[in-house]
């Protein structure tokens, strides 16, 4: 059955702590996607999907949008319309872009990811100028894009301060570069700064939000930019094959939860907060990537004596699911799907696995 969740082990996981990614829609996004006008895509139009789009480039303060399948197309399909090949992006080294999309940015794109080293995948101005001091000379690729993650996965879930991420993106800009912002949770990062998206947004060219994470969707993206940029970005989803049919079915989950769930991912950082303070008593867990910002948790196990797969092996006969991420890391993520009761079942859980 379809609706229980993919674990391979024998047990039901009743609750599902892995990513943000495996929420389902519940009755009230099937009623919305049911009740959705519908055209088709690559003909006269999708008017949901082409809703969903306004909505989002009002939310960012962009002047356009485009519905996307997912949001590493987003970022593929951003660094070919930012970027021609032989150029470069720079990125910080953990981001998506560089370590969780196979490389399609040199692919596709043709760009060459130069890399820098943040501080939880933050980094300031000065990392970018070392970057660009090391191309000078007739035979160094040209510098392109900056790129940037809010939050940042791999830092934890680290939140840029608006004031920092701005400054970043309009001296990026000053030095000729365009910038683009990753925002797959971004909507987590308006939570916990209390500033709206189009602040985050308002110094970097184009930005996207993810649908399938914490706004609890099946599947699609949306990337925000200038009228111009998103007509070019139009044509490479379209050249790679990510213009759908009827895609306002995947739309209307995302106006349904944007319509009515404002407080989500309020609730989602609070949930995280309220694990991480429970995780602080557990003897042998350390928890990486401290303070938890928004709803992404990172912890080394190694000094209980068991590996993450161990403790992830017992949670699991306990219907709890945790991410392995190494020998002895784990990632565990909150989302709409998970309440209070399944924060401190996880807890118990993992107190007991741990002794
Ligand atoms: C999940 C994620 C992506 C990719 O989004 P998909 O919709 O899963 O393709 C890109 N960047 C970051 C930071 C992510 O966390």
């Amino acid at each position: 059955m379809h609706h229980t969740l993919s674990d391979r082990s024998a047990t039901t996981i009743r609750a599902d702590f892995v990513s943000d990614t495996v929420t389902r829609p519940d009755a009230a996004m099937f009623a919305a996607i049911a009740a959705a006008p519908l055209g088709d895509e690559q003909r006269e139009g999708d008017p949901t999907a082409d809703r969903l789009a306004a909505v989002v480039a009002a939310m960012t303060g962009k002047e356009a949008g485009l519905f996307m399948p997912s949001g590493t197309l987003c970022n593929l399909v951003a660094v070919a319309v930012h970027c021609r090949p032989g150029e470069a992006l720079i990125a910080e080294r953990s981001s998506h872009v560089v370590t969780s999309e196979l490389g399609g940015a040199a692919v596709v794109a043709g760009a060459l990811s130069l890399t820098l080293e943040g501080e939880r995948g933050l980094f300031d101005i000065a990392a970018v100028d070392r970057a660009l001091d090391a191309l000078s000379g007739t035979r160094a690729p040209r510098a392109r894009l900056l790129c940037a993650e809010q939050t940042h996965n791999r830092g934890g879930g680290a939140v840029w301060p608006v004031a920092r991420l701005s400054a970043l993106g309009a001296e990026a800009r000053a030095r000729g570069l365009a910038t683009h912002l990753d925002g797959a949770r971004l909507l987590n990062a308006v939570a916990a700064t209390g500033e709206p998206a189009d602040r985050h947004a308002a110094e970097w060219e184009s930005v996207w939000i993810d649908l399938s994470k914490g706004l609890g969707c099946p599947a699609g993206a949306v990337l925000c930019g200038s009228a111009a940029f998103v007509a070019e970005a139009d044509v490479w989803k379209r050249r790679l094959g990510g213009a759908l049919r009827q895609s306002g079915v995947l739309a209307a989950a995302a106006l349904q939860a944007l319509e009515t769930h404002p407080d989500r991912f309020a609730k989602d950082n609070a949930l995280a907060r309220r694990i991480a303070e429970g995780l602080a008593m557990i003897p042998g867990v350390a928890l990486l990537h401290a303070p938890v910002e928004s709803n992404l948790i990172f912890v080394d196990v190694a000094a209980t004596g068991h590996t993450a797969r161990e403790i992830a092996t017992a949670l699991a006969a306990e219907g709890l699911r945790i991410g392995v991420e190494g020998p002895t890391r784990a990632r565990i993520v909150t989302h709409c799907d998970l309440t209070e009761g399944d924060a401190d079942a996880l807890l118990d859980a993992l107190r007991q696995a741990c002794s």
